[in-house]
């Protein structure tokens, strides 16, 4: 394991090495290593972003392609797991989100409603948020025909030989649609403008493909389904004319983005042109020294369980790195 030398010997003036903030696999990854290099961390797991610490995955049900789970392990499980690890090794985890960083002073300053913690190094990993469109009958088919990730769930039996149909004009729903078209028989894009706003190549993609229908000036305004229960197809609306009718679809995959979870950062550190952490490319390094990010909240390209935990292990490290070389 990597050597904990030199560290800050920090709560004895009652300063932290390092506050990791979010419970994702970002944020739990990054506390085991720290916690198994003797960090002694203190995590800010938050709790606003769906009522529970262990962000994305506990919306979640199963888990198809994180490594180790050969017959796949439901997402709460597996976030409980990592939980346990976390504390195993001893990280101090408080369910509060955190309000308020000011990183412009050192020791940084790290702020919930109930703590105010004084530390030499922060990792940020409170992810993003994928946007939702609120339709009436969502929450009764989320994880039951409604996704918000074709990579996650695409290969479901669910989903397979069916079609399927993905709501956006940029770039992630032309990648999403042209994913699905693996497994699915058909897929219908339905852009709500009379044009796609994804990339030209993305573009020639998506109109290239026999398998994709593009239906512009589309908005959906529900999920039907049949006596059973079961999603059958997607109640959508002619912008320009106001018909209604309804295509028949076995899951809906959201593409309209995500919304990475910085509101609380505000001008402590530089953030990209989409309001993701900015960080030095193939680092996790963010503006400033000694605040570090991990997970979706710095990837706008990736986005899964596996990559945010490994780069929550190189913000863990980076740290440890960190901390030894300004002893
Ligand atoms: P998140 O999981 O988003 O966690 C961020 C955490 O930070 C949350 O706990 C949040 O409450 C907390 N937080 C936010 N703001 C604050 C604050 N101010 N203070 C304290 N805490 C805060 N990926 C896969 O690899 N396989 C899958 O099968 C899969 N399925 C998915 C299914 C769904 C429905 C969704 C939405 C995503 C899925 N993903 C899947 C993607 C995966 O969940 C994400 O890539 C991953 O969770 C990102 O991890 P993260 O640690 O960066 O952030």
């Amino acid at each position: 394991s990597p050597s904990s030398h030199n560290l800050p010997s920090s709560s004895a003036q009652g300063i932290e090495n390092v506050v990791i903030i979010g419970s994702g696999p970002a944020g739990y990854t990054a506390a085991i290593y720290a916690a198994r290099a003797n960090m002694k961390p203190v995590v800010f797991e938050g709790y606003q972003i769906g009522g529970v610490a262990g962000g994305q995955l506990m919306t979640t049900t199963e888990v198809e392609n994180f490594p180790g789970f050969p017959d796949g392990i439901s997402g709460p499980d597996l976030m409980d797991r990592m939980r346990r690890q976390a504390e195993r090794w001893g990280a101090e985890l408080f369910q509060e989100d955190v309000e308020f960083i000011d990183v412009k002073n050192s020791p940084f300053t790290v702020q919930s409603s109930e703590h105010k913690v004084k530390c030499h190094s922060v990792v940020v990993a409170t992810g993003a948020t994928a946007q939702r469109l609120r339709l009436p009958r969502e929450d009764e088919f989320w994880s039951r025909g409604i996704s918000a990730c074709a990579i996650c769930d695409g290969a479901s039996p669910l989903f397979k030989g069916q079609v399927l149909a993905v709501i956006g004009g940029g770039d992630t729903a032309t990648e999403e649609a042209l994913y699905l078209t693996k497994y699915g028989r058909h897929v219908h894009l339905l852009v709500r403008k009379d044009q796609l706003r994804a990339s030209k190549a993305m573009q020639d993609r998506v109109y290239n493909n026999p398998n994709i229908t593009v239906h512009f000036n589309t908005e959906t305004v529900d999920v039907v389904s049949n006596t059973k229960g079961q999603m059958t197809g997607i109640l959508v609306r002619k912008v320009d004319t106001g018909e209604e009718y309804v295509l028949e679809a076995k899951g809906l995959f959201y593409g309209i983005g995500h919304s990475p979870n910085v509101q609380f950062l505000e001008g402590q550190i530089e953030l990209d042109s989409s309001g993701y952490v900015l960080v030095k490319e193939g680092t996790a390094n963010t503006s400033v020294e000694g605040v570090f990010a991990a997970g979706d909240v710095q990837d706008h390209e990736w986005r899964q369980a596996i990559s945010a935990a490994g780069s929550g292990c190189i913000a863990a490290l980076s740290v440890e790195r960190y901390l030894s070389s300004n002893n």
